[in-house]
């Protein structure tokens, strides 16, 4: 947490000089600026506040929003407060402190920058107004007083500027966080794995329970397989875990495209798929298994300036009297750690109380 604005918008004292001779002020100023209090300000201050707000309201938009904040009394005392503080001890904290805390304040109520551009604009205008009153254009400091106006409100426009410009940033932040949260929350909500769009894992599992019972009903039949990405993880050592992210997205999609309308797959976990092939008997399961085989290794992943090649091992597996989620998917499992151990890049069949047999 930050105890104050100079924290919060990291103005320490080197960074308050720096700002401070950004906007071409200087320790010789100081004088100055009491001169101009006590010629200007002191005399005309609430002169120059009337004005002030004579012009700001014939503005009938900025009327309406000033109106909508405030009694034009409280403004103009709070106006006149803030005049006859105009650049006193311009690069202490408490000056900056102060400016910020006028910028946060007109941001969190949502005046617009340009009234607040109109605003110094107005004020720089009666300034130099009344500074003619009371020095002399021959004057030699007549003319350091008018740079010294325009540097102070450069200084002071320039503080409201930050805290406009970081409130808009942390407001982008909060509302891109929330539409995350609430894509997430419709994701899992819907059922669907987040990075991949595929089922997800409690959802494949669902749909392969419900096919069990159809099954354990009689006269149904249906598959199931395990898919798993090979030597995954030296794509994520070679290139990343965000392209590595990318090339699973992609993978998943290639495999959805292999897949019949009522095929769920889900990502299981990290880089292992669930694969549920509802009424199919192996030979369709094979023919849809050895087609993912092939949408996969048939050219590589395209990810930035990257070329990808990739391959998945398959393990499919058939439905057979008595098999429940567990013995079904450790069958599947078997079959898929064969495919693996005989070179990767295959579908291996593996059928209750039959021998495994490897698909070409
Ligand atoms: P094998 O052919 O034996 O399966 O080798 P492999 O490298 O694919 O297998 P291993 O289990 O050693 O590594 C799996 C890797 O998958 C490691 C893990 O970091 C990566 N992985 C898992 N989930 C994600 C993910 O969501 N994004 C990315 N980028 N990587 C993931
Ligand atoms: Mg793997
Ligand atoms: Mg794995």
């Amino acid at each position: 947490m930050h105890n104050t604005l100079c924290d919060k918008y990291g103005f320490n004292t080197q960074q308050r000089k720096l700002r401070v001779a950004m906007m071409g002020l200087a320790d010789s100023d100081h004088a100055l600026i009491e001169f101009l209090h006590d010629k200007v300000i002191q005399p005309y201050g609430r002169e120059i506040v009337e004005h002030f707000y004579t012009v700001l309201l014939s503005f009938p938009d900025v009327k309406a929003f000033l109106l909508k904040h405030g009694e034009i009394k409280s403004l103009q005392k709070t106006q006149l407060a803030y005049l006859q503080s105009y650049g006193i001890l311009f690069d202490s904290t408490g000056y900056f402190e102060e400016r910020l805390q006028v910028g946060r304040v007109h941001a969190l109520i949502g005046l617009p920058l340009s009234y607040y551009q109109m605003a110094f604009r107005i004020l720089d205008d009666l300034l130099f107004e009344y500074l003619i009153k009371a020095v002399s254009v021959d004057d030699d400091r007549f003319l350091a007083l008018i740079k010294l106006i325009s540097r102070l409100s450069a200084l002071d426009m320039s503080l409201a500027i930050e805290v406009y410009y970081n409130k808009k940033v942390n407001d982008l932040a909060t509302s891109i966080d929330a539409l995350i949260d609430e894509r997430q929350l419709l994701t899992s909500k819907i059922g669907l794995d987040e990075l991949t769009h595929l089922a997800s894992r409690g959802k494949v599992m669902d749909y392969l329970c419900n096919n069990l019972k159809k099954a354990q009903h009689g006269n149904y039949s249906f598959c199931a397989a395990m898919i798993d990405l090979d030597f995954f993880k030296s794509v994520n050592d070679r290139y990343g875990h965000l392209i590595g992210d990318q090339v699973l997205i992609g993978v998943a999609a290639r495999m959805k495209s292999a897949l019949r309308n009522d095929d769920v797959l889900g990502r299981y976990g990290g880089e292992e798929f669930l694969l549920v092939l509802p009424h199919a008997d192996i030979h369709i399961a094979e023919k849809i298994t050895l087609r993912i085989c092939q949408s996969v290794n048939s050219e590589p992943f395209h990810i930035e300036h990257h070329v990808i090649p990739l391959t998945v091992s398959i393990g499919v597996t058939e439905w057979g009297e008595g098999d429940t989620d567990e013995t079904l998917l450790a069958r599947a499992d078997h079959a898929l750690y064969k495919a693996k151990n005989q070179g990767r890049n295959q579908v291996v069949v593996e059928n209750k109380n039959e021998p495994a047999r490897t698909l070409k």
